[in-house]
């Protein structure tokens, strides 16, 4: 099998985000596959987990990583930070933000075909152990960047849906006034849809940067970010996102270094009046109400208005407003917070 490794896109953001700061995106100049330059398989990369690094050879490593996933293990082992949490989440979700950007009519034409492959590649490889491999850029000098080209890069895959999507850890992380921020996830999902692009068989950088930005923009029409601190430095986020007419929204939280999904006990809680499943949800007004704090435990109550589309007996659509409760207990005392849901429920 010849493997091409592509050197990838969204790297005009991913600069701007690094420097803190608005970089002139520089025009894209095409260039066929056979002139990007390829990664020798043979090339070698360093990955780390918690504790230790080692090097291997990138063939072996999708020999080792096809051979683990019949097994169910986790080789690498890297993906613990709260970026990449969060970039193995998007992953996760990508099939249905694919889909949703469809049938939302955010692509139109021959663009449609086009992400319906990219989709068909998401939907095959989200939900594959290792699939992200993350690496420092810095500590693998030449595989974020490329001959002639003095961008750095954010991710780099190859034209096959069995090589691994590379993301460069160095980019996912900046520092801030206020701490360490994180890039936003819809950029991770859009430089998801650009290297599952890749995979799809598509080499043109530019056009893959155009189909990640519509699905992002899908994403940031109704996203929304809910964060606060306890105890001065431990930053709480509710992330939820809305998708189409017929979708359930995203729920999560990101606390400290660790992303917990919220969808299932979300969607447990989220019925109709009568009792029956909502075709459809949306939420709003999301916000963090003023925490009780019992020494090193907080209880935080998160709210929200949860507007469910529900159908009566006659088969008619009718919206039902109702108010969102999850409050959550944050036991501080250890290094890495516990958190557990004490009341999820609507009301009203
Ligand atoms: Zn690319």
């Amino acid at each position: 099998m010849k493997t091409w490794i592509i050197l990838c896109g969204l790297a005009s953001f991913a600069l701007a985000h690094a420097a803190d700061k608005i970089e002139v995106v520089k025009p894209t100049v095409l260039k066929p596959a056979d002139v990007l330059k390829p990664i020798d398989p043979t090339e070698r990369v360093q990955i780390c987990g918690k504790t230790s690094c080692r090097t291997i050879m990138i063939n072996d490593l999708m020999r080792q990583i096809e051979r683990e996933r019949s097994g169910g293990g986790d080789i690498i082992g890297n993906g613990g930070g709260l970026a990449e949490q969060n970039f193995t989440y998007a992953l996760s979700q990508l099939p249905e933000f694919i889909s949703e950007t469809l049938n939302e009519g955010f692509v139109k034409g021959v663009d449609v075909t086009n992400l319906n492959k990219i989709y068909a590649v998401a939907k095959s490889e989200s939900a594959k152990a290792d699939k992200l491999v993350f690496l420092s850029g810095k500590n693998n000098p030449g595989i974020f960047s490329a001959a002639n080209d003095p961008e750095i890069r954010l991710a780099k895959t190859g034209l096959t849906s069995e090589a691994p999507i590379f993301v460069n850890i160095d980019l996912l992380y900046s520092r801030t006034e206020d701490g360490t921020e994180i890039l936003p996830m819809p950029v991770m999902i859009a430089s998801l849809v650009h290297e599952l692009g890749h995979q799809a068989g598509f080499t043109d950088h530019a056009y893959l940067d155009f189909l990640g930005a519509r699905v992002r923009r899908m994403i940031e029409a109704d996203f929304n970010r809910a964060a606060r601190k306890l105890n001065g430095n431990l930053k709480i986020e509710m992330v939820s996102i809305n998708l189409g007419s017929f979708s359930m929204p995203k729920l999560s939280l990101s606390i400290g270094d660790a992303f917990i999904p919220y969808e299932k006990p979300l969607y447990s809680v989220l019925r109709c009046r009568d009792g029956g499943l909502p075709r459809a949800a949306r939420l709003s007004n999301q916000h963090w109400e003023r925490a009780a704090e019992f020494g090193s435990v907080w209880i935080t109550p998160f709210r929200a208005w949860a507007s469910l589309t529900c159908v009566n007996k006659s088969g008619v659509s009718e919206t039902e407003d109702r108010d969102l409760i999850l409050d959550l207990r944050i036991d501080t005392s250890e290094e890495l917070p516990m958190v557990e849901i004490v009341q999820l429920a609507i009301e009203n």
